[in-house]
């Protein structure tokens, strides 16, 4: 799909709308997948970094595993084709009623946070007469060198057990009838580029497993990063030397499996936010432009000071300007860029937000009461043409 066929579907729809490029998407899980059948490790999806019906279907129809974060995410997954047997439910606050659901039905694992919260999936497991299988969340202390919102793997956090704390917890949960220990669960944080971290987490895994003794997997969580700065340029995550850290560092039992959940590497470069200029307006040292799209629609920029490459589709290159790109909502922060350099951009200009695939429209409010249109799906991968394009 061409740019100005991406202005097209916009002319002829109302914005702001998402628009998912499904043929980005099939090849993005395709590689995942294929680099990971290479050592035999299990995927999940994240639900979480998107949520939308059609993109799940398709993700479930390669197989894939998913790991929830609700209760609501796991009725859900089930609904859009994934196997309960291939589920995780991850969560540092799990609710009674979730805890039952998930028992119900009988996903693979629960990946636990608390010696309490096991307590609790020990008895209500033992009301329905079931065992539970669960994993440790195990924080090992690593800095996944990123926003210090999305890093998760610190010691001082509320996610995780801490490592000193292992033994205790093993201990304890020895005398508790209604669980099955499988496995070790960390997750370090999220937009990691660097494969760093990776690596020292497998180092720490190493150690953990020598003494957590016998288990049947080790699941590494997520967390890998996509290029905000160029997508076009890196369409696919580097899935390959990803997984190479772990088949290098890791040192498991023989049949130890491994398993990852991956969100955002999956369908953050397949999603872009659709939006038209609706003012052009002239400051005191600045230009704005104002959109109809807002920080409700996409929060991350907003939230975690997140960059977004923000292109003008109607415009061509033409006498260039400089522009902070904002949105509609009544706060100072609704802001996509400052003094961005850009075509001349006229009122009316469609504009395109890249890489809101993940963390976007799931994260998308109420706020202001500002309409956000139904999703558009194109099946061309808009990338790939768009390429040959220019
Ligand atoms: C959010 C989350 C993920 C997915 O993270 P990405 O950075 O999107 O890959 C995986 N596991 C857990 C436990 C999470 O909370």
């Amino acid at each position: 799909m061409k740019k100005n066929t991406i202005q097209e579907i916009a002319v002829n729809n109302n914005t702001p709308f998402y628009l998912y490029d499904i043929g980005l998407l099939r090849e993005t899980i395709e590689t995942a997948i294929s680099e990971a059948q290479k050592y035999g490790y299990e995927l999940h999806y994240a639900l979480k970094a998107n949520f939308s019906e059609q993109i799940l279907k398709i993700i479930s129809s390669y197989g894939m595993g998913a790991d929830c974060v609700s209760g609501n995410e796991i009725d859900w997954a089930v609904r859009t084709g994934f196997k309960p047997e291939k589920i995780v439910f991850a969560g540092v606050g799990k609710t009674d009623d979730e805890i039952n659901l998930a028992l119900n039905h009988n996903i693979f694992c629960l990946n636990c946070e608390s010696l309490q919260e096991i307590s609790v999936i020990n008895q209500l497991a033992g009301l329905k007469n079931q065992k539970a299988d669960i994993a440790l969340r195990i924080n090992p202390d690593i800095d996944a060198q990123t926003h210090r919102f999305i890093t998760t793997g610190l010691n001082e956090n509320k996610f995780g057990i801490n490592c000193s704390d292992l033994d205790k917890v093993l201990n304890e949960i020895s005398g508790f009838k209604n669980i099955r220990l499988k496995g070790l669960h960390f997750h370090i944080g999220s937009q990691i580029l660097n494969l760093k971290p990776f690596k020292e987490l497998c180092l720490k895994i190493n150690q953990i497993l020598n003494l957590a003794g016998e288990l049947e997997f080790v699941n590494v969580g997520g967390g890998l990063g996509i290029d905000y700065l160029e997508p076009e340029q890196n369409r696919i995550p580097d899935f390959k030397n990803y997984f190479k850290v772990f088949n290098d560092n890791l040192q498991l039992n023989s049949g130890q499996k491994v398993h990852f959940e991956l969100g955002r590497s999956i369908v953050g470069q397949c999603g872009s936010l659709i939006s038209r200029v609706l003012y052009v307006k002239p400051g005191n040292c600045r230009n704005y432009l104002i959109l109809d799209a807002g920080m409700t629609h996409l929060i991350r920029p907003a939230l975690y000071q997140a960059h977004h490459k923000i292109e003008n589709l109607s415009s061509g290159l033409a006498e260039g300007n400089k522009y902070d790109i904002v949105g509609p909502i009544c706060e100072s922060s609704d802001v996509f860029a400052q003094e961005l350099s850009f075509p001349k951009t006229e009122r009316g200009d469609i504009i395109q937000i890249k890489s809101a695939g993940a963390y976007g429209e799931v994260m998308s409010s109420q706020y202001n009461m500002k309409t956000l249109f139904p999703a558009v799906f194109v099946n061309q991968s808009v990338f790939a043409e768009n390429k040959a394009d220019i």
